[in-house]
């Protein structure tokens, strides 16, 4: 009896079937990489367990013609499948990139779930048309989409109108071929094969009637070509029965008669991207790479080569990923560099290679000096891996100090994907990384305009200037707005803007940069034009004592301030819970009841601060309104909900 696909499989294999996709040739690439990742298992097994019987060279990849029955079959000697695999790997959409490359897809317009189902092939082609037309320019059409992910297995339905596989599983006697015209589910029969491995038979269609010319997957040279292309660094040989011209034995040598014979050639170099000289691969080889390994849409912003040989011998050829991956600040996100022990890969992502903090980094790792029996447990506490990872830190961060000093752009193009692991881990453990990493955070200056580092804020404060100044807020617009930053901005005093939630733990954590403490404008006691605060609240202690009476509780302590120029009021917390962290709390659990401080500071130099002086005296009443008035207002500007909104109206316009 037919078994059916699951049905994302069956939408994402009528994309395949019906070929929107232009860039067909890729099938080979799939099928290829995945006889690799066959082999790789295999390889790991024969090599951890002797009793196996083989050895890395007895591994490798064939590739056989087959034009009177159109069928070009990828074989391989791999780990193999039992049926329960196979019922698992091919029924069911597996393929690694295959949710990014879902949710990309419909992302970018194109319906899947239209495409679903599709009885004739002009729908989804229709679909996939008038979607990639409709989309804005640079937002990738389908068709691009398809080519950026691996597209796995599937795409073999692009040029086959029928595929088999026959496989063996490693340690069973029985094998299995699954059998599948695309559309309308497969078969899976038991099947006889020699050893452990899976060839995977691809039929291919009949030349279409346009540009489509199917015949070429029949002929040596076009799959030579395209294993030079996409698979020359299989580090397994992929063999292939190439034709050559010999001379015909017995013709005579003074006039040669030639005929072609079928000799088995291996036809990819074999050697891996991250073992050649740097100067001999192209950017585009890395770039396919890293596209292709890390199923990234975008090519990767920095690349970077390790090729070590000491105490401990290694190659590693890292990459730094333009944008975050969609679930990069979950905890769904594991970091980690591939490592292979002399091209036998060892594990996909090994995090002890890298520090947290630079765990969005991709690449690989490669070293003989490495046991191939290295258990995870080992792996924590292996020296040589340590080792490794010390230099590899060091690349890293001289790979951003370069950026970061040489090339501004990218280095915020990157701090704008990754900045904040940078600023979290800084932050993380009271501080424990913080002299690692203060000096890669950035900051919006109010004086620049744009982000700047802290040694830069440093380098360019005046003379007799004592604090780093900051303002946290929500938005760079509403710190910009508070009253707060008005006089430090009047003076030319540089402010950073702290908008991030985790920004205001920074004063708490780092408490000073280069023996600069910082200070928040909120906090600061600025003595303006030599008049201190104390003094000026000195000054007016009755009124200051009448509004700490009508407002009770509510605030902490009533003062006078000079940091405000236009304003009349503003909110500050003092010492301890900034406003900011209230917030940060209140979000993150509001049943702590976390509170910071509210001291209400006044402009005794305002108008409306000289109006309700007078109304102290001459309508009590009336005062207390505006204490009111006063204390909501202060309250709203340093993003605070106010007790009874609508009371507040209800005072305000009373006050008319
Ligand atoms: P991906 O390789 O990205 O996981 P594919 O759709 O290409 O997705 O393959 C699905 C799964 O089928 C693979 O993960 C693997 O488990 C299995 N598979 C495919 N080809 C082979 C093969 N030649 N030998 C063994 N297993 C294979």
């Amino acid at each position: 009896m037919k078994k059916q696909f699951k049905a994302e499989s069956q939408r994402l294999l009528d994309l395949m079937i019906n070929s929107i996709y232009t860039n067909k040739e890729i099938f080979l690439r799939e099928i290829i990489s995945n006889a690799s990742d066959a082999i790789d298992k295999m390889c790991y097994l024969a090599l951890t367990d002797k009793s196996v019987g083989m050895s890395r060279s007895d591994f490798g990849i064939t590739l056989t013609l087959d034009k009177e029955n159109r069928t070009l079959t990828v074989s391989d000697n791999g780990i193999g499948m039992n049926e329960e695999e196979l019922e698992r790997n091919l029924g069911t959409i597996a393929f690694s990139g295959s949710r990014e490359f879902s949710s990309e897809l419909e992302k970018s317009g194109f319906d899947v779930k239209k495409s679903a189902g599709a009885d004739d092939d002009a729908s989804a082609a229709d679909a996939a048309d008038s979607s990639a037309a409709g989309s804005a320019e640079n937002e990738a059409s389908p068709i691009d989409i398809i080519g950026q992910f691996g597209v796995g297995f599937y795409s073999a339905f692009m040029v086959s109108d029928r595929v088999e596989v026959v496989t063996r599983r490693y340690g069973e006697d029985k094998a299995w071929r699954w059998v599948s015209e695309g559309a309308g589910g497969y078969d899976i029969e038991p099947a006889e094969r020699d050893e452990q491995g899976t060839d995977v038979i691809m039929h291919i269609r009949e030349d279409g009637e346009e540009s489509d010319e199917y015949s070429q997957y029949l002929r040596e040279y076009t799959i030579y070509g395209l294993v030079k292309k996409y698979s020359d660094y299989i580090r397994f040989p992929i063999r292939m029965l190439m034709p050559h011209s010999k001379v015909k034995e017995g013709s005579d040598p003074e006039k040669p008669e030639y005929e072609e014979v079928y000799e088995y050639e291996v036809i990819n170099s074999m050697v891996p991207l991250w073992q050649r000289r740097k100067s001999e691969v192209t950017d585009e080889e890395y770039e396919n790479f890293y596209r292709q390994s890390f199923f990234d849409d975008k090519a990767p912003l920095e690349t970077m080569t390790v090729s070590v040989e000491g105490m401990v011998s290694y190659d590693a050829l890292m990459f730094i990923p333009e944008k975050a991956p969609e679930r990069y600040y979950s905890d769904e996100y594991t970091g980690g560099l591939r490592l292979y022990s002399s091209g036998v890969l060892i594990m996909d992502k090994c995090k002890e290679l890298l520090p947290d903090y630079f765990n969005f980094v991709k690449g690989i790792v490669d070293s003989p000096d490495l046991s191939l029996n290295i258990s995870r447990e080992l792996l924590q506490h292996d020296r040589q891996l340590r080792l490794i990872s010390k230099n590899l830190e060091k690349k890293i961060r001289g790979r951003l100090e370069d950026m970061m000093k040489n090339d501004r752009e990218k280095y915020e193009k990157f701090y704008n994907s990754f900045g904040r692991q940078l600023k979290y881990c800084a932050l993380d453990n009271y501080g424990r990384y913080r002299e690692e990493l203060q000096d890669f955070l950035m900051f919006y200056s109010s004086t620049e305009k744009k982000l700047v580092t802290l040694a830069e804020y440093v380098e360019r404060m005046k003379e007799d200037q004592e604090y780093i100044y900051y303002a946290s807020g929500e938005s760079l617009d509403a710190v910009d707005k508070m009253p707060q930053t008005e006089i430090l901005k009047d003076k030319g005093i540089e402010i950073l803007y702290f908008t991030d939630s985790a920004d205001s733990f920074i004063s708490d954590i780092f408490r000073e940069y280069k023996e600069k403490k910082f200070m928040s404008v909120i906090d600061g006691d600025f003595d303006v034009d030599g008049k201190k605060d104390e003094e000026v609240t000195e000054l007016f202690k009755e009124t200051f004592e009448f509004i700490k009476e009508t407002l009770g509780d509510k605030v902490d302590e009533v003062k006078a301030t000079a940091k405000l120029k236009s304003h009349p009021v503003c909110l500050s917390s003092g010492e301890g819970l900034t406003f900011e962290m209230e917030k940060y709390f209140k979000a993150v659990n509001p049943d702590l009841g976390m509170k910071a401080k509210r001291i209400l500071e006044l402009n005794a130099d305002h108008p409306a601060f000289l109006a309700l002086e007078k109304a102290r005296t001459e309508d009590v009443e009336r005062a207390k309104k505006m204490c009111e008035v006063l204390f909501n207002q202060a309250l709203l500007i340093a993003g605070l909900p106010i007790d009874d909104p609508s009371g507040y109206t209800d005072t305000v316009t009373s006050l008319f």
